[in-house]
Formats: C-alpha cells, structure tokens, sequence
C-alpha cells in the first residue's frame, strides 16, 4: 500500500504522541521525532503494536543538523513527504519580565519558535518536491486569545509568532499546493508542567477566579491530547482541502473566557 507520510515533532508525549498515534492508526507513515530517543521509540512501538507504520527519529528541533538527518533517515525510509505536525515546544520560565534571564528567554524562542522555523525550512522543500501537502503548526491560546498567563512574556511572543509564521507561509506557499494552519489548544492534560517554571507569581498573577472552572465545554476539566490530534488530522486531511493560514482554536472555549 502506498501510504501518506507524516512528519510529527514533540511525539514523544502529550498532543504529539497523541497525534503521531491517531496519524499511524489512520493510514499514514510516521516520523515520530523528539530529543528524547526512550520516549520517541514508546510512541513508534505503540505504533507499531496497531500494526502501523513509524520510525523514531532522535532530533532537537532547533539544531539544522539533527533536523536535517532525521528528515534524510524519514526519506530513506518512506521514499516521500506529504504531511508535517510542528509539535515541539515548552513553557520554558514565566517570570517576571525584569527578572527573566536572557538565557531564559532564548531557550523558549529557541526550542518554540526557531524550532517551527527549522521544522518547516528542512521539509518545505520535500512538500513541494510531492507535488503539495499540509502543514500544522501547534501554537496556544497564550498570545492568540489570552494574555492572563503569570509571566509568560517568553511563550505567548512565540505562540503569536507562529501563527503570524502560518499566515504568512500560506499565501507564500499556496502556488505550491502546501496548505498551512495552526491549533491553538487551551490548557490539555499533558507533561509540560515537567518543561514549567514559574518564579515571583505574586508580581505577574492576574486576580480573576472562575467558580466554575476555566473550560466551558467540559464543566472545566481541561482537554485531552487526542481532543487536539483529531483536529490535526482533520486539518491534514482532503476534507480540510479550503483550509489555510487558520487558526483553529482548541480550547472548550477557554481561551474566550480568558
Ligand atoms: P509535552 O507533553 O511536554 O510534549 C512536548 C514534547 O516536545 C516532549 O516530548 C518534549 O520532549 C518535546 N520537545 C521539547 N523540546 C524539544 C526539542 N528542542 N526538540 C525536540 N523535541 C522537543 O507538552 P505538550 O503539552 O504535548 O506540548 C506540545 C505543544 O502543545 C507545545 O508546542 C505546546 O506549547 C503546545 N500547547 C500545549 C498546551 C497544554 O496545555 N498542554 C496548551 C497549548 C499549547 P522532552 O519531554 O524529552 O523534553
């Protein structure tokens, strides 16, 4: 069978591995790609115990080299490239913006926002070389709707970045039959709290308090991961073929409430 290939970054937990998972189970070959070669090679046996299609691809997003060889390793493998999922991404520190370290800050646009970047600038021309595609980008509702989050300076200017990024991109690269969009999830139960740190709150919090949780449409429960890898796929999908340079919020309507 001639499968679909996708590319996911970040697929060693949360919404990546979520995706990387539902992408497999529904008839694509995956690149399952992330920094950590224990958590990429779980997602692609998972994969690979619904009798789909992976290979694990050890990369750090922001480094061209590792990104480029994990991009030759997928090619070598599948033969093509129809699909990418720019996953990867960390809180990284929310502190005060007097506080915040430069390193700080530098670590969170490295990883979140030239990462995206890397991310598209080695596979952008394997897309164009198919004859077309789609592309996602995993942005937040932090620095698209909600600006409520203590300290979080760093990461709401890389999540506004990348939607600007897929709106620019998509007129850029509609000639070549490459769609582009963009999720925004709310708050979803994931690992990220491990990629979190959060100093001098007191000085950042914003006093607002939501009786009833935050997330509407779950009574405010947060999200699950494959709440946000079924829209991926869906906007990946043919059914999406009208689709490009969207944000597509993500939330229970959390972002709104915000
Ligand atoms: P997660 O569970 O921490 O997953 C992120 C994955 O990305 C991890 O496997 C992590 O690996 C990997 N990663 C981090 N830095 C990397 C790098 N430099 N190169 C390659 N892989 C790297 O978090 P998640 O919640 O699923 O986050 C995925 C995306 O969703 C992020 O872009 C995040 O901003 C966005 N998002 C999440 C939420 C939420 O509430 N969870 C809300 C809005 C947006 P390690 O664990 O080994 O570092």
């Amino acid at each position: 069978m001639n499968r679909s290939v996708a590319l996911v970054t970040g697929a060693g937990s949360g919404i990546g591995r979520a995706t990387a998972i539902h992408l497999a189970a529904n008839g694509f070959a995956v690149g399952v790609l992330g920094h950590t070669s224990a958590d990429v090679e779980a997602t692609a046996n998972v994969i690979h115990g619904i009798n789909g299609c992976a290979i694990a691809l050890t990369a750090d997003v922001a480094v061209e080299g590792e990104m480029r060889a994990a991009v030759a390793a997928l090619l070598h493998r599948f033969g093509r490239l129809d699909a990418v999922v720019a996953n990867a991404g960390i809180n990284g520190v929310w502190a005060p913006i007097d506080d915040l370290k430069r390193e700080e800050w530098q670590r969170t646009i490295d990883v979140n926002l030239t990462g995206t970047f890397m991310t598209l600038h080695v596979t952008v021309p394997e897309l164009k070389r198919a004859g077309g595609g789609s592309i996602v980008v995993v942005s937040s509702i932090n620095g698209t709707r909600t600006f409520t989050t203590p300290g979080a300076t760093a990461y709401t200017a890389t999540k506004a970045a990348q939607v600007a990024m897929v709106e620019q991109l998509s007129l850029e690269l509609a000639r070549h039959h490459i769609r582009i969009n963009a999720v925004c999830p709310g708050e979803i139960e994931t690992n990220i709290d491990a990629n979190t740190a959060l100093r001098g709150e007191e000085e950042t919090a914003i006093p607002a308090v939501w009786p009833d949780g935050q997330v509407p449409i779950t009574g405010g429960a947060p999200g699950k991961s494959v709440d946000v890898a079924e829209v991926i796929a869906f906007l990946l999908s043919d059914a999406a073929r009208h689709v490009t340079g969207a944000p597509v919020f993500v939330d229970g309507g959390q972002g709104l409430l915000r």
